[in-house]
């Protein structure tokens, strides 16, 4: 579809104190879909500082009445948000498919998990929040409570677009925040959905607000706000530690979520079988663009080519494609410098003399001409120092590593800055308890991909891949509240 053909194009708007307004400036940038760039999905509010301070102001004007409601009634309005979403799954799947790309089955299944977690947190709202804790004053009564941050700032990219942003102001909400999103560039309309949902499902003006702009005006505005009290943040590492030290400077409390370069170890007794699927899982599926992808795949010397030679051969049956083909099993990077970024990387791992066992370069078929393709890659002879097994590259590209033992594999995974999500696929119980004893990664999995972790348990990294605190579950209350200790003498 030609952009001069595509017509009605819709246009969206911020949502700002209950009501759908359009940047001040009536500015608006197109968001287009990565596997065809002619095709227009919507126009987006371009947001200024003005903006910024108009939500803000809503959400700050809105947070003592939400915070003196009842945690059972916050939780009612996240359970009719997740009834909205549930009868609107389809069209939310959609536009996500169509805004980054993923296939429309993983889209319905992150919007399946949306609705999850907004049920989920919508039940935190009965849960306890404190503890009573002796007191050596038989008199009085000590205890603490857990209070609100106040206006919470929430920065989300476009690889998950609507599990990240829910999983972030289910939990922000339920608490007694009020808050401002503020989505990815990419993936504005899924974001624009999801909020619809949310104002359907009668949230009081102000509590939530979406507010759609650059990274550099509205992201960077909102960490640097005096009445923004906490921001969560996920996204690459370079952008996370400029909105953490923004945070930090103000006194603000923060959370970061970051990138990974996660290993997978296939020992000498795996299944190998399995260990390809999962392989290919972990790596290859959203086209690599998860921040718990597999990129190093770390394999016992004994089943190197049994495993190499299976490994091949399923990646070469994998369709590249627009994710709303059935057929699809990958589907384009989501934008233009993503793809760049992964062709640039597959150059320098040729120079840096690994070997390219498969892809490597963009699909030939003349229908994938106007999409940001790539093939699925994979390099062998891939040392340790090399660039393509150090850095994050966010594609659907494995380095294989050859080791000659469980010790050599464990030390190698963790020869990384990241520390996200890491995999072993074993039989041996020695070698499954020195991995899950020894692996620094915040996710650790026996005999199943690299991958984030259900809902209700805590999600996080260690070293550069987070700023160590945990999101998911009742771990999430550790950011979005403040613990107040009260001591009460009659
Ligand atoms: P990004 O850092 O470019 O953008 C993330 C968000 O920050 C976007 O909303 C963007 O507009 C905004 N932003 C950009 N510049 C900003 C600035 N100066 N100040 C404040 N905000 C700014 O990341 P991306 O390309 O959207 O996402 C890919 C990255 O996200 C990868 O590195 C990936 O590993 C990471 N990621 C991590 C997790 C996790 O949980 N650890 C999950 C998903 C993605």
């Amino acid at each position: 579809m030609g952009a001069m053909t595509q017509t009605n194009v819709p246009t969206y708007f911020n949502f700002i104190n209950g009501e759908w307004t359009p940047a001040r400036s009536g500015e608006t940038v197109k968001s287009i879909n990565p596997a065809n760039r002619n095709e227009i999905v919507g126009y987006v509010p371009s947001s200024g500082p003005e903006d910024l301070n108009l939500a803000v102001a809503s959400a700050k004007s809105a947070q003592p009445g939400w915070r003196s409601l009842t945690g059972a009634v916050r939780g009612e309005l996240l359970f009719k948000a997740a009834d909205a979403l549930e009868r609107r799954l389809d069209e939310v799947a959609e536009t996500m498919t169509r805004e980054m790309g993923k296939t429309l089955g993983e889209a319905k299944g992150e919007t399946a998990r949306g609705i999850a977690i907004l049920r989920y947190y919508a039940g935190e709202g009965m849960r306890k929040i404190g503890d009573v804790i002796p007191s050596t004053d038989s008199e009085a009564l000590m205890y603490s409570t857990r209070v609100p941050l106040g206006v919470v700032g929430v920065i989300a990219p476009w690889n998950f677009p609507v599990a990240i942003p829910v999983w972030k102001m289910a939990p922000a909400l339920i608490y007694g925040n009020t808050v401002v999103l503020k989505p990815a560039n990419e993936t504005t309309v899924t974001a624009v959905k999801v909020m619809q949902c949310l104002a359907e499902a009668g949230f009081p003006a102000g509590v939530v607000n979406l507010l759609s702009g650059k990274g550099s005006v509205i992201g960077q505005g909102l960490a640097e706000h005096p009445d923004v009290n906490g921001i969560t943040f996920t996204g690459s590492n370079s952008v996370g530690k400029r909105v953490g030290h923004a945070a930090l400077e103000r006194g603000a409390k923060y959370q970061l979520e970051m990138g990974g370069k996660n290993p997978i170890i296939i020992a000498n007794d795996a299944d190998l079988d399995l260990a390809v699927e999962a392989t290919i899982s972990g790596g290859i599926r959203s086209t690599g663009q998860k921040c718990t992808a597999t990129s190093r795949v770390i394999i016992m010397r004994e089943v190197y080519d049994a495993f190499k030679e299976k490994l091949l051969d399923r990646i070469g049956q994998l369709k590249v494609g627009s994710g709303l083909d059935a057929q699809t099993w990958l589907g384009p990077c989501a934008n233009e410098n993503q793809l760049r970024t992964v062709l640039d990387y597959i150059r320098i791992g040729k120079e840096e003399g690994a070997a390219l066992l498969i892809g490597g370069e963009q699909p030939e078929e003349a229908e994938l001409a106007d999409g940001f393709f790539v093939k699925p890659t994979v390099f062998d002879q891939v040392t340790p120092d090399m660039a393509i097994a150090r850095e994050e590259i966010f594609g659907p590209v494995l380095a294989l590593i050859a080791v000659d033992s469980i010790e050599e594999a464990i030390r190698i995974a963790n020869d990384s800055d990241f520390g996200l999500s890491a995999s072993i696929f074993s039989q041996n119980i020695g070698n499954i308890l020195s991995f899950v004893r020894d692996m620094e990664a915040g996710l650790v999995r026996v005999n199943s991909e690299t991958a984030g972790v259900e809902l209700q348990a805590p999600f996080g990294g260690m070293k550069q891949s987070s700023s160590h605190s945990r999101e998911q579950g009742q771990a999430a209350i550790e950011f979005f509240t403040s613990i107040k200790t009260v001591f009460i003498k009659p």
